[in-house]
């Protein structure tokens, strides 16, 4: 009965672990991109990479360079 309730406690707390690396490892890398700074490639004014757009050679630019 003791190796029963060990391995039972050993099991949650590796569940807990995992659960929570989880939850660590989905929210860091995603709060990581949004506060990027990337700089456009006309202008070279830094803006974060949420609001960058790309231009025709896949680089990234701000809003008003959009277009060229
Ligand atoms: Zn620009």
């Amino acid at each position: 009965m003791g190796i029963v309730r060990l391995l039972a406690i050993v099991a949650i707390v590796w569940f807990a672990f995992r659960l929570y690396r989880g939850v660590r490892r989905t929210r860091v890398p995603r709060a990581g991109v949004q506060d990027r700074l990337v700089r456009c490639a006309s202008c070279g004014v830094h803006l974060p990479l949420k609001d960058a757009r790309r231009d025709s050679d896949d680089a990234p630019v701000c809003a008003h360079h959009q277009h060229r």
